[in-house]
């Protein structure tokens, strides 16, 4: 990031402008949204100028700016359109100590003016830094298409009853009650009373409030999906936003992380650092802990947190200390990765049925029924089966299973960093350590990219089949 956001108070402050056409318009009908003391130079402004100055708020000097004439201003904008002018006037306004702004100059410039959604007092300012200005005008519009009109309304209705709304412990009971505000009763009041309700409808609010018996606190298994922040379901982004505590695993990816609410508490459960990852044990521990003191506790999974992610033993935790939970489902590795090899998980005349399997078990190398699984037309997706794929490999060639079975492994499914391998049983764990994957991968047993699987069935049979 080259460029900080912030906001500048310009409240009474001068921004002094140069120019007087269409640039300089262009700035001044933005800066006239400021309370700041305006002065605009310039020796030939067009009517449009004069209009705009004639209004009363913009003071119009009538020659091109001189030396001290930008002395105390925080802002300044060269915006004559004419490099040599607009060169001479930055350098002027720079010796006054002013911070300069040349339009459409990003080089030349010590600031750039953002593109804004005006709903002030909320204010939205969305900057590329001079990369894709279409990028900008896109994401404004699709924000003032979303933000209703009205929000500023709320807004400074709300600002004026913060010191009422004190009243309230700070943290989530404080939190709860201008959620509600803003989201459903200000709303609400608006579209019923017009303006006038709004006031009477936060007394109301906060009687309610004050009146309320403390949230309990709740803990809820969130699936966070395979690593694509756009397959989280709605409702595991809610939690998260509304989130006290999060608790997540090592393979939540740090996209996913980003969308937790800012002020929540973040723990890694599964750090690696200087020892192994928590122990489960303290993990339910921590659980019980945050949620009896009140938290709304979110227990971020990777993938589907039914699937191989413990949930059991976290649940049986959370019923023994007497706390409620929930479950969030959400989407399994095998569902992602078969999907990004453009396959089903399940297919008329191929396999009726899918085995999930894992690769090892607390006690080493996954034991299953390898008899069934090598018989033709089996598929299952193996979690957590890289390091066991040998083993894997040994044990269904040595129940028969043909050594050209296509297997896939899948690594960091639906993330941009995927990487897809279309082996089969015999190659298989020579293929995985030639590519030495690095990142979660789920092997796919029986299925093979649809792009491979119909140039296979495309070519003709092998000479030794047909002998
Ligand atoms: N609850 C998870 C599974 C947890 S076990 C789920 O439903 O997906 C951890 C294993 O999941 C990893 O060893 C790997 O086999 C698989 N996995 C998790 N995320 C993955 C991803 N993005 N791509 C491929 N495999 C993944």
């Amino acid at each position: 990031m080259d460029h900080f956001p912030i906001f500048l108070d310009v409240q009474g402050r001068r921004i002094t402008v140069s120019g007087g056409g269409e640039a300089a318009l262009a700035k001044l009908r933005l800066l006239l949204k400021t309370t700041a003391r305006i002065t605009v130079f310039a020796d030939d402004p067009c009517d449009d100028l004069r209009d705009l100055t004639g209004q009363g708020r913009i003071r119009l000097v009538e020659r091109a700016l001189e030396p001290g004439d930008a002395m105390c201003s925080s802002l300044f904008y060269a915006a004559n359109d004419d490099d040599r002018e607009d060169a001479r006037v930055t350098a002027l306004a720079q010796a006054d100590g002013a911070l300069t702004n040349w339009v459409d100059n990003l080089e030349a410039s010590q600031f750039i003016t953002p593109a804004i959604v005006d709903r002030d007092p909320v204010t939205i300012a969305i900057g590329t830094e001079g990369a894709a200005p279409v990028l900008a005008r896109r994401i404004k519009a699709d924000l003032e298409e979303r933000l209703p009109a009205s929000l500023g309304l709320l807004a400074r209705i709300g600002k004026g009853f913060r010191k009422a709304a004190d009243a309230l412990p700070m943290g989530r009971k404080r939190r709860d009650f201008w959620a509600e505000y803003y989201f459903k009763t200000g709303p609400q009041a608006l579209e019923r009373n017009g303006a006038d309700g709004l006031e009477p409808a936060l007394h109301a609010l906060l009687a309610d409030h004050l009146d309320a018996a403390p949230r309990q606190g709740r803990v809820d298994l969130v699936g966070a999906g395979p690593g694509d922040p756009d397959l989280l379901t709605l409702k595991a982004r809610r939690l998260l936003d509304e989130a006290d505590v999060v608790i997540h695993d090592r393979l939540i990816s740090p996209a996913i992380l980003e969308l937790v609410r800012r002020e929540a508490v973040l723990i890694d459960a599964g750090k690696k650092g200087f020892g192994p990852a928590m122990k489960q044990d303290d993990i339910c521990a921590l659980m019980v802990e945050h949620a009896a003191s009140g938290a709304q506790v979110v227990r971020l999974k990777s993938g589907d947190p039914g699937v191989y992610g413990r949930m059991d033993e976290e649940l049986d935790a959370l019923n023994a200390a007497g706390i409620a939970w929930g479950i969030v489902p959400g989407i399994t590795s095998a569902s992602a990765a078969t999907a990004q090899i453009g396959q089903s998980m399940t297919k008329r005349d191929r396999n009726s049925a899918l085995r999930f399997l894992t690769g090892h078990d607390m006690k080493g190398f996954a034991e299953h029924d390898w008899r069934g699984l090598a018989r033709p037309g089996e598929v299952a997706a193996i979690y957590m089966g890289l390091r066991g794929a040998r083993f894997i490999q040994g044990r269904l060639m040595m129940h028969g299973a043909a050594p050209d079975t296509a297997v896939t492994a899948v690594e960091n499914a639906s993330r941009p960093e995927s990487r897809v391998i279309a082996t089969t049983l015999g190659r298989l764990s020579a293929d995985l350590e030639r590519h030495a994957l690095t990142g979660p991968a789920i092997l796919l047993y029986g299925i093979a990219p649809r792009a491979a699987a119909q140039a296979a069935a495309a070519l003709p049979p092998l000479q030794e089949e047909l002998a």
